[in-house]
């Protein structure tokens, strides 16, 4: 009986995985595993509203693995030992797994390769987790991508789709799972703040192909229009499913793909290639942290590295993290975030400048603060957004383009529905004040709402003046 084992990490899911398929293909017995070790991820270890998700997704893929006649095998890291221990009792020839690229997780990878080769145990890595490897995408002078627009330009041409592996109908394993218990695993919140995320999220492989298909029915054809619309539910809701590898780009392209080319959807075809781009997005951001390792700590333009970011002798930061800044759009995001664990990309973006260049607060500040909160967190996708709201990432919106909150809300939540449904103290508030309650004389005061904690114009002249001083 040849056995094989399969890692499972950030591929959450049994359809469209190629570790697993390949295992199951040329093994008899394949053990499905997941070890613990997230100090080996350090200085970036999964937040809580991670390790939330997590927790769901490993149930959900146990579950899904039982009633294919296997289970999860549990166990904790340090990994290495844990997958060498794992090969003897179990007389495994063989570890599979799909590839990720942190810097931490490839670090550690390759080392597990070096050793399971030398003690003669098959170890094999696969392409799950992008429809691109970042190596794959290059410019004509093989370097790396620094720009999006001809990175996509070039990968849209070298896309080649494939329709999705099958999920296994049985996993042949070896009996039920390890002793060890999902629980022990500590990975759910200690005190009671996850109410929100439950009504918000529903985890697991089922639930991420009902999230795409219910987009693709329902809201594909509008994306392009209406995805900057955080008062309209206008996007996919995706990306904590596509962190975890509940799903995989492949599915959604394929999907994309097999929708737009039916007859009579012709409409979204154009829709459908507008997702696509936003989904490159993802797969530049993974390019980009594998080129450029040190993209979560340090400024990608070290022109920055001299700016004079401002003290937060005043608790800026606190007031931003709990969304009592006084400007309508911010506190609704910030809310939402601390509520859902997610945030509208437009006002992500918003709240990333007003803490970046209204506040001068350091990027690094919200960068982690996102990091713990958001259900999506994601190394790459994280400092990718910092980086180019703040204005020292590679390919950034320029640091003097400074959103304005309040128009940008008139603009992308024209009635006011979005800051109402987040902000309590405003949701009697109509449209035309909603943006700018401080407009009418005692009703913040009424409300119970704070009044801006910065002028927005004055805050904006001094963070432009700062980056004069760091051009001079
Ligand atoms: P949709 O509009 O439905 O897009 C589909 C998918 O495309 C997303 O699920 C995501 O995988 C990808 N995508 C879309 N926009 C982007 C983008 N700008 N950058 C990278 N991928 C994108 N995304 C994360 O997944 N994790 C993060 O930690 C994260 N941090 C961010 C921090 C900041 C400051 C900013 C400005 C953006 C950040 N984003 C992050 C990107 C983006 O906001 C989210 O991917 C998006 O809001 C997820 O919602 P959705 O799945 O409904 O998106």
């Amino acid at each position: 009986m040849k056995t094989a084992l399969v890692w499972f990490r950030r591929d959450l899911r049994l359809a469209d995985n190629p570790a697993l398929a390949a295992a199951l293909d040329a093994f008899d017995r394949v053990v499905p595993i997941h070890i613990h070790a997230p100090e080996e991820e350090a200085p970036w270890a999964p937040g809580a509203a991670s390790r939330w998700w997590l927790h769901g997704s490993l149930e959900s893929l146990d579950k899904d693995l039982r009633e294919r006649g296997s289970a999860l095998h549990l166990a904790r890291g340090p990994t290495l030992e844990a997958l060498l221990r794992l090969v003897e009792e179990l007389g495994a020839s063989a570890v599979y797994w799909n590839r990720l690229y942190e810097p931490a997780i490839t670090r550690r990878d390759r080392e597990i390769k070096r050793v399971l080769g030398e003690r003669g145990v098959q170890a094999r890595s696969f392409k799950a987790t992008l429809l691109f490897e970042p190596w794959e995408v290059q410019t004509n002078q093989d370097q790396p991508y620094r720009v999006f627009t001809p990175f996509w330009r070039k990968a849209r041409t070298q896309l080649q789709l494939r329709p999705p592996l099958p999920s296994p109908k049985k996993v042949p394993s070896i009996g039920a799972g390890s002793g060890l218990q999902l629980a022990a695993l500590e990975l759910l919140p200690t005190r009671n703040w996850d109410e929100g995320l439950h009504a918000r999220w529903s985890r697991g492989e089922a639930s991420a192909a009902k999230a795409l298909s219910g987009f693709v029915d329902s809201s594909l054809a509008e994306y392009v229009d209406e995805r900057d619309r955080p008062d309209l539910d206008a996007t996919s809701g995706l990306s904590p499913h596509l962190h975890f590898g509940e799903i995989s780009p492949m599915q959604i392209a394929w999907e994309l793909d097999q929708r737009s080319g039916r007859a009579g959807h012709a409409e979204h075809a154009n829709a459908a290639e507008g997702f696509l781009r936003q989904l490159a997005w993802r797969e530049f951001s993974q390019h980009l942290l594998f080129h450029f390792p040190d993209m979560p700590e340090r400024n990608l333009n070290p022109r920055f590295d001299a700016f004079k970011w401002a003290d937060d002798d005043v608790g800026f930061i606190r007031r931003w993290q709990q969304g009592r800044t006084g400007i309508p759009m911010v506190d609704a995001g910030m809310r939402e975030l601390w509520v859902s664990g997610t945030m509208h990309n437009r006002v992500r973006m918003l709240v990333a400048s007003f803490l970046t260049k209204n506040l001068r607060q350091h990027w690094h500040h919200g960068q982690r603060w996102f990091w713990d909160t958001l259900v999506d967190a994601d190394l790459a996708n994280n400092a990718q957004g910092w980086q180019w709201t703040a204005g020292c990432g590679v390919d950034a919106s320029p640091y003097f383009r400074i959103f304005n909150p309040v128009g940008q809300g008139i603009k992308f939540d024209p009635q006011g529905d979005y800051v109402r449904r987040w902000v309590a103290e405003l949701s009697d508030v109509p449209a035309p004040l909603i943006h700018r309650p401080w407009m009418d004389n005692g009703l913040l005061a009424r409300c119970g709402y704070p009044p801006p904690m910065i002028d927005l114009d004055a805050s904006r002249q001094w963070a432009l003046a700062a980056y004069k001083d760091l051009r001079a």
